[in-house]
């Protein structure tokens, strides 16, 4: 008997909605050629679930993902909700599902296609080859400390925010880290800003300590602003970068820019029981509902699904080499279109997938 996987479906809003099927269709056929069942059920998030049940997560769209093996979601927001208080806005959404799943950890792989070499604004011979994984502090640091706020005060206004971080927040992200490093070549860089932050300077300690566990696994530390300049620098003497939730989140944007589009770029939320995959890019509201949009990167994020929640690189490899095929023979959707390449729509870049997949 076939083992089978439940998988809740959330395309969420703008370019989400047209994305988010095309992945679902290279699901079914990695489904079909390995012989696992995908059990499918889609619900609605952010913008989508506000316009339908004023709030961007519901109770039903939230026990769904609890109750799966693992979650595809597309992106959500756009315009029509910008004015909502902050409370209600979609992107809680994500906020939400990160910490009723328990998603501390983010892994960003950012790996250049050598076909697209030519699509990233950085020259041929400081890019070509790289493939790194941010791994990201999902659900402490700034984002979520204690005070927040804006406050009056001798007739001014304060906005406040905290970055805290406790011992048992750090060793389990530096330990998942450590395992991925251990994984691919051994090599991690701890980033924080040891130098002016005490959260930092407890970052760095539990790192070492948890390394004492690693000791095959060669790691560096490295302030913040120095790291954003070697990405541009020297991206090649990256492997795994490990750092916290505000620093991930700027430095992960950065290293994605490296390979091109962001329409290339997936991501693997993980942490608790069900992990979720997502591309990182948002809605795209300038190019919504006109099969424009690049599915490539929501495609890679199922291939990271198999990979992380299923333990099957098998079909990771295989769709990451379908993708390959494609773009070689010079197949391009328009954030990636160069002069001489072929341009192709949303729903047209997933048939040639496909047809390399079978
Ligand atoms: P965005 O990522 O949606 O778009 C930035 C630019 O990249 C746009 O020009 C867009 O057309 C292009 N782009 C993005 N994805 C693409 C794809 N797959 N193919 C081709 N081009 C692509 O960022 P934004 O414009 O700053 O945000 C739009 C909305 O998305 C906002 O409401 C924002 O809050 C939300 N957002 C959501 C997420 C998420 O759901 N995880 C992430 C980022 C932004």
């Amino acid at each position: 008997m076939s083992t089978t996987y439940k998988i809740a479906v959330f395309p969420g809003d703008g370019i989400g909605k047209e994305i988010v099927p095309q992945a679902v269709r290279v699901m079914k056929e990695v489904g079909n050629k390995y012989n696992i069942g995908v059990d499918l059920e889609e619900a609605l998030v952010g913008g989508s679930a506000i316009d339908e049940y004023g709030i961007p997560l519901p109770e039903k769209s939230l026990q769904l993902a609890l109750n799966s093996e693992a979650v595809l979601l597309g992106a959500v927001g756009g315009p029509k909700w910008e004015g909502l208080d902050y409370s209600i806005r979609p992107e809680r959404a994500l906020l939400g599902l990160r910490e009723k799943l328990g998603l501390f950890a983010n892994l960003r792989p950012a790996r250049l296609f050598s076909a697209l070499v030519d699509a990233s604004t950085l020259k041929r011979e400081v890019i070509e080859g790289i493939d790194i994984v941010v791994i990201r502090e999902l659900t402490g640091g700034i984002y979520f400390g204690k005070p927040r706020g804006i406050e009056k005060a001798d007739g001014q206004e304060r906005g406040i925010n905290t970055e805290v971080y406790t011992t048992y927040e750090i060793e389990r992200i530096a330990r998942l880290a450590f395992n991925v490093a251990r994984g691919r070549s051994k090599k991690l860089c701890s980033v924080d800003k040891a130098n002016v932050l005490e959260s930092s300077e407890l970052w760095r300690r539990v790192v070492n300590t948890v390394h004492k566990d690693y000791q095959d696994i060669e790691l560096s530390h490295m302030y913040v602003d120095n790291c954003s300049m070697q990405l541009i620098r020297n991206p090649k003497q990256f492997d795994v970068i490990l750092t916290n939730n505000m620093f991930g989140d700027i430095l992960s944007d950065e290293a994605a820019m490296l390979t091109g589009s962001i329409g290339m770029l997936p991501s693997a939320s993980l942490g608790g029981e069900v992990g979720m995959y997502e591309p990182i890019h948002g809605s795209a509201p300038d190019i919504a509902g006109q099969n424009k949009a690049n599915p490539i990167a929501t495609i890679l994020s199922v291939g990271m699904m198999f990979k992380y929640s299923f333990g099957m690189e098998i079909v990771f490899t295989d769709i990451d080499a379908a993708v390959n095929k494609v773009l070689n023979k010079g197949y391009r959707t328009a954030d990636i279109y160069s002069a001489g390449n072929k341009l192709v729509g949303t729903k047209e870049m997933t048939d040639l997938i496909l047809d390399e997949l079978i």
